[in-house]
Order: structure tokens, then sequence, then C-alpha cells
């Protein structure tokens, strides 16, 4: 058993696809499943979309807007790997849940539009990444546009990402005369013909790359590409492994996902380069991938995925083991035993009944409401994973239930969106209404259009006066739980309890909080809380 552990660990690859809105995540992620034989036609991961759209009044907000809101899981195989690809929510707004999807993935692909560069939501994920060591694929797509100059894309991404970028194809031309992409490590040129939505294998390709013929029919664009590919190689280190696995190194790649081209590239590059899950830490101990018992890590709750069946799925990492259906699972935080029998896998987008799974894959878990977001399951140990981020939200409302006979419904619609981390939920210890906080303010559209559309609840949210939370602890040296009961009672008119209980210090001001930091030293005030 513990060989077949290590095999099919050291076969699986999980990464996020990141980008800002628009560079073409959606196409890339269905080119990719298209590559590894995942679905046959090109479209459906847009259709699903659609279906989606028809089938559930809240992606309205999806639709109008054009931003994909949820994120989702999909898993292929390709050559011998299994790869778990994570979608990630590319607006703004949304970025709570992103920077969750980013603690469960091995690695990330960056899609950049090359018109456009390095663009602000690319930037605020690249740096959850850097934050994590996170090794990063580039792929800059959009080359049968008219795009920046690949040097001068080349020269901004090193800046922003702060790490070398190694050029692992390079084109030739762009737009209306992008001719293809030379590999420059099996130096060879693949030339570039429009796709279409269908895989083909007919792809031309010439070798050597010192070959005269690609001058003769790509003219002065060949002559540029072999100038800049010089300048490149002079310019930047030579590609080390080791260095990318720290996130020190990014191999960058060109190619238009649109036509199909330069995905397969990314596919192999994926599986030659990125690497198979790791360790994983815990409060108690270091998890090795391959250990023999099972341990795994809720990282994401979405609630009425199909609003059919009101279902509510925990997204849970494995970290190590073998996942078996119909084993026992305990959860750590509160003791209760869970045995999932209709545990469900990602396979080429449709959910499938899951037989089993290993470190690095995605299971969903129906459940409702025993799972919560941060939650450890094992075979029984008592661990808890650490690192899950919530970020202290930066606007807040207050909700109210317009119907007040309707109360209970909102109170339990609010719980679940809370426990799904969609917003935050906090009951101010003085008085009863309830406070939502918030990183973005399009979260407070998606709740109030959820609450009506699957709670049936009319919910009037309006301003509040706060715009900062801090969570509050107390070290056991400089007083622990007596200080902050000190602090809690001459408090409790700026205080609340989050979805999990926690306390948070709410106030309008920031140089307001200032004061309460100099008044209570020993209490700390935290703009992150990690999960535990
Ligand atoms: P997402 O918001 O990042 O998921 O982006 P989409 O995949 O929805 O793509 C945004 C737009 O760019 C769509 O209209 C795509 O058809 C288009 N697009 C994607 N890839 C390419 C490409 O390689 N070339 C061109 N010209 N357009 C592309």
């Amino acid at each position: 058993m513990s060989e077949q552990i290590q095999k099919e660990v050291q076969r699986r690859r999980t990464f996020a696809i990141i980008s800002h809105p628009d560079a073409g995540k959606t196409t890339l992620t269905e080119k990719l499943l298209l590559f590894a034989g995942a679905i046959q036609i090109a479209g459906s991961v847009k259709a699903r979309k659609a279906s989606r759209h028809a089938t559930s009044d809240w992606m309205e907000i999806e639709k109008q807007r054009g931003i994909s809101v949820a994120s989702s899981v999909m898993q292929m195989e390709y050559r011998d790997c299994v790869i778990n690809l994570l979608d990630t929510p590319g607006h703004q707004d949304f970025s709570e849940d992103t920077y969750r999807v980013l603690t469960a993935v091995d690695a990330a692909l960056m899609v950049i539009d090359a018109a456009n560069g390095v663009e602000p939501q690319t930037r605020r994920l690249l740096q959850v990444c850097r934050a994590r060591n996170t090794p990063i694929l580039t792929f800059i797509n959009k080359m049968d546009r008219e795009v920046k100059a690949p040097l001068d894309l080349l020269d901004e991404i090193e800046r922003e990402l702060g790490m070398a970028v190694v050029p692992f194809t390079w084109p030739v031309g762009m737009g209306k005369t992008f001719a293809g992409v030379m590999d420059l490590r099996a130096d060879q040129m693949r030339v570039f013909s429009a796709g279409e939505d269908r895989l083909r294998n007919d792809d031309e390709i010439i070798a050597p790359l010192a070959n005269p013929a690609l001058d003769e029919r790509f003219g002065d664009d060949m002559l540029d590409a072999r100038n800049d590919v010089e300048l490149v190689s002079e310019a930047t280190p030579a590609f080390d492994s080791e260095a990318f696995l720290a996130g020190k190194q990014t191999p960058m790649f060109f190619g238009s996902a649109i036509n199909n081209f330069g995905v397969r590239e990314i596919l192999d590059a994926l599986v030659e380069l990125a690497p198979p899950p790791g360790e994983r830490s815990t409060i108690q101990r270091v998890i090795e991938p391959t250990e023999k018992k099972f341990s795994g890590v809720v990282f994401k709750i979405q609630a009425n995925m199909d609003p059919a069946h009101r279902d509510r799925i925990a997204f849970v990492r494995v970290a190590s083991g073998h996942f078996e259906r119909g084993m026992k699972l305990k959860v750590v935080r509160s003791g209760k035993e869970l045995k999932p029998n209709t545990v469900v896998s990602f396979l080429s987008q449709r959910r499938e009944l899951l037989d089993d799974a290993f470190a690095g894959d995605i299971i969903g878990i129906p459940n409702h409401g025993v799972l919560q977001l941060g939650d450890t399951l094992t075979e029984g140990e008592s661990l808890q994973f650490t690192g899950l981020p919530f970020f202290a939200p930066e606007m807040f409302r207050s909700v109210e239930v317009a119907d007040p006979l309707r109360t209970k419904q909102l109170r339990a619609g609010l719980t679940q969106l809370g426990e799904e981390g969609a917003i935050q939920v906090f009951r101010p210890m003085a008085g009863s209404i309830l406070l939502l906080g918030a990183v973005g303010q399009l979260q407070f559209e998606v709740v109030a259009h959820r609450l009506e559309h699957e709670y049936g609840v009319k919910a009037r949210i309006t301003p509040s006066r706060y715009t900062l939370a801090r969570w509050i602890t107390c070290d056991e040296a400089d007083g622990g739980e007596r200080e902050l009961k000190r602090f809690i009672d001459a408090n409790q008119h700026r205080l609340a309890h989050d979805a999990v209980d926690a306390v948070a210090l709410l106030v309008d001001y920031a140089h307001e909080l200032r004061a309460i930091e100099q008044n209570w030293p020993k209490i700390k005030f935290h703009a992150l809380r990690e999960h535990a």
C-alpha cells in the first residue's frame, strides 16, 4: 500500500490558474482539458457556465458583470500524471476565496494578456503566491493580436514578480503575422495555424531553429525573434529547477489559447516541472504526503451549487494517505465522526462519485454544516492544519430583514453564507442587528441576491459606521484569558463574535484603533485570522 501511495503522490500535480479578468483563463482551462482528452469539444466550460446561468438565479450577477464568481475544481489525466486544476475567481471582490484556494495548490499558472501585461488583479494574486513561495508558470496569451513587444513583457513581468523569468518558448511575429513559437529547449519551431475547438495533431514543426528555411519563410519577424533570443539568452539565467520550486524563477511560455496554440507546452511543463504534493504543516507536526493515514483540510465551502438539491459541499485538499469511499473520518475541531458515502470528485468537470483519492487531490464532501472552513479531517489523530487565511473586512453593512417573520431564515441563510466564506457575519455583543463584513462591495450584492433567491429573505442592507475590524488575542505570558476578559468587559459596545465565535473589535476610525492599541498593550490585534 505505501508503495502505491508513493507512486500516486509522485504523479499528482495540483495547481491554480490565476489571471486578471479577460486574460483568457476560461479559454485556457478549456484547452487544457481538451489537450488532456478530458473533453472532446472546447466550449463545454462556457456552455456549463451558461447552463448554470439558466438554472441559478444568482449567477445572473456573474452573467451581468461577465465575471466568474465561483471557483471550481477539475481533474484530468495527462501522460502519466493526474492533474488537479483549481480555478480562481478573477474579480478582486472575491479575492478572499481565491486566497484560500491558493493555500490548496502546489503551483500556479499565471495567464497574462500580452496586450495588457501585468494587471492589478494578477499583481494581488502574485503577492499571495510570493508570500507562500508557490512555484509559478507564466503563459503569455493572445499572441494572435497586436500586443506588447515580447522583450518588454519579459521585463515587466520580471519587475512585477521580483523573480527571474526564463523563456522556454519565444514568439515569432504577432497579430496578423504571428508565425509561431520557437521552442528553445527542443530546438524547433511550432508553426502557428488558427485552431478550432477540436484537437488536431498535425502541427507543423520545423527543426532545428538554425534552419534557414525559417528565415526565408518568416523574414524580418524571424530575424527580430532571433535577435531577441540572443539578447535574452545572455541576460537571463539558465532554468534552475530548485529556484523555480522555491518561487524564485518562472518559466515563460507564449501562445494563443483560443487557437489551441502553446497549450501542449503548458501541459508538458506542468508534468515535467511542477512539483508533486509536498509536506504540509499542522500545529502538532509536519505531515508527509506519503503517510499511510489520511488527512486533509477544508479550504472552501460552497452551498447550493445545484439549486435543485440545496447541497453544501466542503472542498477538501487531501494532504496525506489514501482516501476510500465509506471510510470513517474524524472532524478534529468537533470530535465528530463523518462517514461520507457520496464523496464527489471533479473528473473532467462532471461531478462523479469518487472511489479513492491521494495527496494533492481535491474531494467534495456534501454535508449540512458538520464541516467548516479550515477544518482538519483525519482517521483519528488530533491535527490542525495551519495557514488558511481570513482577512479582516474593510467594509461593513448592517443587515435586517424586511419582514420580521423571516428572521429565522435570515439567520440560517447568513450562517450558511458565512460558513461558505461568501461574507463574514458578526454578531455584536450589544444589540441584535447583525453586521456583514466584506473585502469588496460586490460581496454584499451577491449576498443580498442569494438571500432573496435561495432563502426567500428580502434583506435590508444599510450602511454601517464601522470601517475596521481586528481579531483579538492575548498571550499567556501577558495574562491570557484573564486580560482578554478584562478587555472584553471594558469594550462590550464595540465587540462582536464572528462565525466561529472568535471575538473581533470593530472601530469607526483608524486612529480609534491606534488609541485602543496604546491603552491595551497586552492585547494583540490581528488583521488576519489564520484558522486555529
Ligand atoms: P477569463 O476572464 O480570463 O476567463 O477570459 P476568457 O477565457 O473568458 O477570455 C476573455 C476573452 O478573450 C474572450 O472573448 C476570449 O475569446 C478571448 N481570448 C482568449 N484567448 C484568446 C487568444 O488567444 N486570442 C484572442 N484574440 N482572444 C482570446
